[in-house]
C-alpha cells in the first residue's frame, strides 16, 4: 500500500522519471535478467497474435507506429527506459535543458499527429485501448511541458541516483559491462545539474527540502563502495582512472547543486516568496484526468470519499459494539463512537508478531493465501512464478514496510521479490510501536494487498498481457485499485472466517485509502491546513501521529497519486456490480477476475469497454 506506482511518470520530462515521493515504485525497480532476445520476440510476436482474425492493414501499421514510438521514447528518456528494464540506452543520461524539452514537445506533438490518422472504430479492442493510452500519455506530456511545468518549480525532479542504482544493482549484464555503462553515463552528470540550476526558478518549499535530502542520499551511490568496486573490477587501468575522475566530477556537481538549493531555500525563507505547493483546482482536475483516468472528476471522487468515510464509521461502530464486552468486560464504552472504535482498535493491535519472528510470519502466510485463493476458486495462480520473500536490500530501505519488486516488461523471466523491512535491529520501544501498527490482523491485509492476490498476482497477469504499451503506460489507479479490491474480495470469500477482529482492522486499513483521497483533494484544492489534516487522520482515521505526519509530508509533495487507491477500487467494485447485473446467473467471480486482469494495466473504463465488446461478440 505504501508504495507509489510511478508508471505514468510525470517526472520524465524534467529528470527521466526519478522518484518524486518518498516511496519506491512498484514495477519500476526491476531485478536481474538481461534485455533478452526472447523478450524482443515476445513483444512483436504477442501483438500479432492478438489481432484477430486477420490484422487489417491499418492495424498492422498502428502496431508498427506504436513500436516505433516506444523506441524513440527510450532514446529520449533513457532513465525511464532503465526503470522499465530496457538497458540498451543505459549509457545515456538526458540533460534537462531547453533543447531537451523542445525535443520532448516535438516528440509528443508529432506522434499525436501520426496517431490521429487511426480511426479507433477500425481497430480491434486491444489496439483501441492502446491508442487511448497513447493519446492520453502524449497529451499529458504536452500539458506537463507547457502548463504544469514542474521542471521550473519542483527541484525534486532532479536527482540522478535512481538510474545509476539500477545499473549497479541489477544483474542484467556482467559487472564489468555495467561499470563501463555506468562510467559513460556518469560523464553527463555535471551538465545535468548545470541544466537543472538554469531551469529552476520559483521552487515550492516541501519539494526544495526533499531535493536537498534526496541529493544528499544520492552522494552515497558515488562513494567509497563504488570506488572499491571499480578498483577491483576487470576494467583497464586507463578506464579506472577516467572512471575515478568522473566520480569526482559527479560528486562535485551534486555538492554544488545542494549548495545552490540550500542558498535558494535560505533566501526564499527570508523573502517568503516560495511558490505555493498547492496546485489549485484547475491544474488538479487536469492532472486527475490524465493520471487517474476513471471518467470522473477529482471533485466527484472527493464527494464519494466523504460519503464512504461516514459509511465505514458506521460499520466500525457496529463492530466495536460487538467486540466491546469481549475485550473490556463490564467497563462502560465511551459515548463518542469514534472514541469507542479507537479503544477497540488499540486492544486488537496488541495481537502482534515478535520482533524476531516478523519476517518468518510473513513468509509463512504467502502459501496460506495462495491455498485459500485456489481452494475458493477465486483466480488461477501461476505456480511457475514463485514469490521470493526477502529482507529489503539496503539501498531500497526507508520507504515501506513491505513492497513488491517485480520484473518489468523487458525482463519477464526475472524473480519477483517481496521485500520485508528488517526490524530486528530496532530498539524495543520502536519495535513495539511498529509491531502494534503492523499487528497480526493488519499484516494479513497487507500481505493480501502486496502479494496474493494483490499486486504480485496482478503483475504476473500483466506481464502475460500482450500489450507493451499497457505495461509501460500502465494506469496506477487500476494497479492500486486491484490491490485494494483484492483485500475486500478475500474477506468476502471468507478469508479469516469472518472474524469481527479482522474485519475491524480491514475497515481501518480501507479507511486510510478513503482518507487519502479526502486529504489529497482538500490539501491541493481546498487549502486544508496541516493541523486540520492531522486531526482528520488521527481522530477520524485512527492513525498514529508519526504516520499522520509522514502522510502530510507526502501529500504536500505529490498531487493526485494518493487518490489512485480509492479511485481504482471504486471503479472495480462498480464494474463488478455491472457485470453481475448483465450476466445474471452466468456471472462467475473467477472468470471475472481472470478476464479483468488479462488486459494488463489499462484504466478500468478501458477494461470495461473491452469486456463489454467481448460480451457482444458472444
Ligand atoms: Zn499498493
Ligand atoms: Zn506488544
Amino acid at each position: 500500500m505504501k508504495h507509489l506506482v510511478a508508471v505514468l511518470c510525470t517526472a520524465i520530462l524534467a529528470s527521466g522519471c526519478e522518484q518524486k515521493t518518498d516511496t519506491p515504485s512498484n514495477q519500476t525497480l526491476t531485478t536481474s535478467s538481461a534485455v533478452s532476445e526472447k523478450s524482443a520476440t515476445e513483444k512483436s510476436g504477442a501483438k500479432d497474435s492478438v489481432a484477430q482474425p486477420q490484422p487489417s492493414v491499418d492495424q498492422k501499421a498502428f502496431y508498427q507506429l506504436s513500436d516505433q514510438m516506444i523506441e524513440r521514447m527510450w532514446q529520449l528518456f533513457p532513465t525511464w527506459a532503465i526503470s522499465n528494464g530496457y538497458y540498451a540506452v543505459a549509457d545515456k543520461l538526458e540533460i534537462p535543458n531547453v533543447d531537451f524539452r523542445r525535443k520532448a514537445l516535438v516528440f509528443a506533438r508529432g506522434y499525436l499527429n501520426d496517431f490521429a490518422k487511426y480511426d479507433s472504430q477500425k481497430l480491434d479492442a486491444n489496439a483501441r485501448s492502446d491508442l487511448a493510452l497513447i493519446q492520453s500519455f502524449l497529451n499529458k506530456t504536452i500539458w506537463d511541458l507547457t502548463e504544469f511545468k514542474s521542471h521550473e518549480w519542483n527541484p525534486a525532479d532532479y536527482n540522478v541516483s535512481h538510474g545509476f542504482a539500477l545499473i549497479l544493482n541489477t544483474e542484467y549484464a556482467p559487472l564489468d559491462v555495467r561499470l563501463r555503462t555506468f562510467s559513460e553515463r556518469l560523464k553527463s552528470v555535471p551538465a545535468y545539474y548545470a541544466a537543472a540550476q538554469q531551469t529552476l526558478h520559483n521552487p515550492a518549499s516541501p519539494q526544495l527540502v526533499l531535493a536537498i535530502q534526496q541529493n544528499e542520499g544520492a552522494k552515497s551511490i558515488f562513494g567509497d563502495d563504488l570506488k572499491k568496486k571499480v578498483a577491483e573490477s576487470g576494467l583497464t587501468q586507463a578506464e579506472k582512472e577516467s572512471f575515478d575522475q568522473r566520480i569526482n566530477a559527479a560528486q562535485t556537481a551534486i555538492e554544488d547543486f545542494i549548495t545552490y538549493l540550500q542558498t535558494t531555500h535560505a533566501s526564499l525563507e527570508q523573502s517568503g516568496d516560495f511558490r505555493n505547493f498547492r496546485i489549485g483546482n484547475k491544474l488538479y482536475e487536469q492532472k486527475f484526468k490524465y493520471d487517474i483516468q476513471i471518467g470522473m472528476t477529482g471533485e466527484a471522487l472527493y464527494q464519494l470519499a466523504l460519503k464512504e468515510k461516514d459509511r465505514l464509521h458506521k460499520k466500525m461502530a457496529e463492530l466495536a459494539d460487538e467486540l466491546w464486552p469481549e475485550y473490556f468486560n463490564n467497563e462502560q464504552p465511551p459515548n463518542d463512537p469514534l472514541d469507542k472504535i479507537s479503544r477497540v482498535l488499540e486492544k486488537l493491535s496488541l495481537q502482534h508478531a515478535t520482533k524476531e519472528a516478523f519476517k518468518a510470519d510473513v513468509e509463512k502466510q504467502i502459501p496460506e493465501l495462495a491455498a485459500f485463493v485456489t481452494e475458493h476458486d477465486l483466480l488461477t495462480l501461476d505456480p511457475e512464478k514463485p514469490l521470493v520473500v526477502r529482507t529489503t536490500p539496503p539501498y531500497m530501505r526507508g520507504f515501506s514496510v513491505a513492497s513488491i519488486n517485480a520484473p518489468g516488461p523487458y525482463d519477464k523471466g526475472a524473480n519477483t521479490y517481496y521485500n520485508v523491512m528488517p526490524i530486528e535491529n530496532m530498539d524495543d520501544a520502536a519495535a513495539e510501536s511498529f509491531l502494534r501498527e503492523y499487528n497480526t490482523y493488519l499484516m494479513q491485509i497487507l500481505n493480501i494487498h502486496e502479494a496474493i492476490p494483490g499486486h504480485y498476482t496482478q503483475l504476473v497477469y500483466a506481464n502475460k498481457s500482450p500489450s507493451l504499451i499497457k505495461n509501460i503506460l500502465g494506469n496506477g489507479a487500476m494497479i492500486e485499485g486491484w490491490a485494494v479490491y483484492s483485500e475486500r474480495m478475500m474477506l468476502e470469500a471468507g478469508y479469516g472466517d469472518f472474524k469481527p477482529e479482522l474485519w475491524m482492522m480491514y475497515y481501518k486499513w480501507n479507511l486510510r485509502t478513503v482518507v487519502n483521497t479526502i486529504l489529497d483533494y482538500s490539501i491541493q484544492v481546498k487549502d486544508m491546513s496541516e493541523q486540520e489534516a492531522l486531526d482528520l487522520m488521527m481522530k477520524q482515521a485512527f492513525q498514529q501521529r508519526a504516520e499522520a505526519m509522514g502522510k502530510w509530508r507526502r501529500a504536500t509533495l505529490s498531487q493526485v497519486q494518493l487518490t489512485s487507491y480509492f479511485a481504482g477500487y471504486m471503479a472495480i467494485m462498480k464494474l463488478r456490480d455491472e457485470m453481475k447485473v448483465r450476466l445474471g446467473d452466468k456471472f462467475n467471480l473467477k472468470q471475472f477476475h481472470e478476464k479483468f486482469l488479462s488486459y494488463g494495466n489499462a484504466p478500468v473504463p478501458v477494461i470495461r469497454e473491452l469486456m463489454l465488446s467481448e460480451l457482444k461478440e458472444k
